[in-house]
C-alpha cells in the first residue's frame, strides 16, 4: 500500500491533522518513556483505498539548526515514501524553516501537497492563498482541529498516488480453494475418495451445476471447500505418459490456483527430494500450508522415532506449518484437516495494523539493532503491511539488512503475531 509522509515544524498541528487523515481508527500513541520514536506509521482508509501514513515526529532543531533538521526530515520523506505532505500553520505563514524544506521538496520526483492547517473559518482562507509563495501547487485549507478540508485533502492524496497494481490474491469468495497435492503413490486419491465418500460430497457431476469440472466440492466439518484440479484424482486416471515433468507441472498449477495447500506425505518412506520439491513450490507461490502424513497405520514406534528427526533436519523451512498425521485407509484424523486448514488461512488472511506493526519493530530494534554493515549502521524507519495472502511486511530502511537478521525479524514477528500455516514475507525498500 502506498506511503504518505507527514513533514512540518513542531507547532504546526500535525498530530492533530494526521488524527484527522486517520479518522481516529488508530489513536497516536504517546511515545514510552525511554523508547524514542521518532517516527511512527499507522493505517488509512479512504474511499475503500488503504495507505499508510507516516508521522516523521516533531523536527526538533539539532546542532546545525532547525531548518537542516526540517531540510534532513524532508530528505528521508522524499526517499521512502509515495508522496509527501507538508504542513503549514495557515496564522503563521511560511517562515524561513518552510522556505528551506519547500527548496528541498521542489527537487522531490514524488507529489508533494501542502495543507495550510489552522484555517478555522472563511476568513482564514486568505492566509492559506499566500502559501502559494512556498512553490510547491495549491495550497489545501484544512483545519485539523473542527476536521474541515480534511476530506477534500485525503481526495487529493488518493489522487496523486501513483497507481500500483494491486495483486492481493483471490478475493473471488465462494468455498476456499486447497490444492491436495504430493509426489505419486502417496494417496492423494485415496485421500479424496475417503473425503468425498464418508463425508458426504456436495456432488459436482449433477447435470446443472455450475462446477468446474475439473474441481471437487467437498463438504469438511460442516463447511463447503473447493479442492482445485482434482479431475485426474478423481477418476484415479494413471497415465503411461504421465511423466514426473508433467505431474510437476501439474501440482504448481493445483498449488498457484489455490488458497492453501495440503501437501501429502508417505509416512511409511522416508523424505525424498521430490517430496521436498512439493514445499519449496508451496511456500514460493506464497500459499497457506498444510502438512499431512499419510498411511498413518503403517507407522510403528521405530518408524516415528526416525520420521521425527527427519521432520527437524529436512523440513526446517516450513515449522511453521501444521502437521496432521493421517490414514485414507482407516479413516484416522481426517477430521482434523478442516479445522487445520481454517488456521493456515486465517493466519494467510491476517493483517496487523500498522501501528501495532511499528511498535513491536521499535521495541525489537532498540533491543536488538540490526549488525552494522561496511562500517554503517542501518536503520530501521517504519514497517507496514503491504498485503496479506501471504503477509507481506515492508521495512523502511537507510540501509541493506542481512538475510540473518531478516530471518531473525521473521521469527520474532511469528513469536508475536503467529501465522501459523501461512508464509510470510519481509522485504526491505532501502532509501536511496
Ligand atoms: P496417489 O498417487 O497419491 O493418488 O496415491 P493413491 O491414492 O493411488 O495411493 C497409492 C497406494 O497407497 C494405493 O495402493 C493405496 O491403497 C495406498 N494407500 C493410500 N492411503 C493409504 C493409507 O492411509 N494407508 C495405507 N496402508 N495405504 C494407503
Amino acid at each position: 500500500q502506498p506511503v504518505l509522509a507527514v513533514v512540518g515544524r513542531p507547532n504546526v498541528g500535525k498530530s492533530t491533522l494526521v488524527n484527522r487523515l486517520l479518522g481516529r481508527r488508530e489513536a497516536v500513541v504517546q511515545d514510552t518513556p525511554g523508547v524514542t520514536r521518532d517516527r511512527v506509521a499507522y493505517d488509512a482508509l479512504w474511499n475503500g483505498r488503504r495507505f499508510t501514513v507516516v508521522d516523521t515526529g516533531g523536527w526538533e532543531p539539532d546542532a546545525k539548526g532547525l531548518q537542516a533538521a526540517v531540510a534532513a526530515q524532508a530528505e528521508m520523506a522524499m526517499s521512502t515514501a509515495d508522496a509527501i505532505l507538508l504542513v503549514v500553520d495557515a496564522q503563521v505563514g511560511a517562515t524561513a524553516t518552510e522556505e528551506a524544506v519547500a527548496r528541498v521538496l521542489r527537487r522531490s520526483k514524488r507529489p508533494v501537497l501542502v495543507a495550510a492547517n489552522k484555517v478555522d473559518d472563511e476568513r482564514a482562507m486568505a492566509e492559506a492563498h499566500a502559501l502559494w509563495s512556498l512553490g510547491l501547487g495549491e495550497p489545501m485549507p484544512v483545519s485539523g482541529l473542527h476536521g474541515r478540508g480534511s476530506g477534500d485533502l485525503l481526495d487529493k492524496i488518493l489522487a496523486v498516488f501513483p497507481d500500483v497494481p494491486h495483486e492481493e490474491f483471490g478475493k473471488t469468495g465462494g468455498p476456499r480453494r486447497v490444492a491436495l497435492v504430493g509426489k505419486p503413490n502417496v494417496g492423494k486419491s485415496s485421500l479424496l475418495n475417503r473425503l468425498t465418500g464418508e463425508l458426504r460430497a456436495v456432488v459436482d457431476d449433477v447435470a446443472g451445476t455450475t462446477v468446474d469440472p475439473v474441481d471437487s466440492l467437498v463438504e469438511l466439518d460442516g463447511e463447503v471447500w473447493r479442492f482445485v484440479d482434482t479431475a485426474g484424482l478423481r477418476k484415479r486416471v494413471k497415465t503411461a505418459s504421465g511423466t514426473e515433468y508433467y505431474a510437476s507441472l501439474r501440482t504448481k498449477a493445483a498449488i498457484e490456483a489455490a488458497e492453501v495447500a495440503i501437501v501429502l506425505v508417505d509416512a511409511s518412506q522416508p523424505l525424498t527430494e521430490q517430496d521436498l520439491r512439493v514445499f519449496t513450490m508451496v511456500v514460493e507461490a506464497g500459499r497457506a500450508l498444510v502438512i499431512a502424513y499419510n498411511k498413518w497405520d503403517l507407522v510403528d514406534e521405530d518408524r516415528r522415532h526416525q520420521l521425527d528427526k527427519e521432520i527437524d533436519r529436512e523440513l526446517v523451512r516450513v515449522r511453521w506449518a501444521e502437521r496432521v498425521n493421517v490414514s485414507a485407509l482407516t479413516g484416522r484424523a481426517v477430521g482434523k484437516l478442516a479445522p487445520t486448514l481454517r488456521t493456515a488461512l486465517n493466519s494467510w488472511d491476517t493483517r496487523i495494523p500498522t501501528g501495532q506493526l511499528n511498535s513491536w519493530l521499535s521495541d525489537l530494534v532498540a533491543a536488538h539493532p540490526p549488525p552494522v554493515r561496511g562500517g554503517k549502521q542501518p536503520k530501521i524507519l517504519f514497517a507496514t503491511q503491504a498485503h496479506s495472502r501471504p503477509p507481506t511486511v515492508v521495512l523502511f530502511t537507510t540501509g541493506f539488512l542481512e538475510a540473518g537478521y531478516r530471518r531473525f525479524l521473521e521469527r520474532k514477528l511469528r513469536d508475536t503475531f503467529g501465522f501459523v500455516g501461512s508464509p510470510v514475507r519481509i522485504s526491505v525498500r532501502v532509501r536511496e
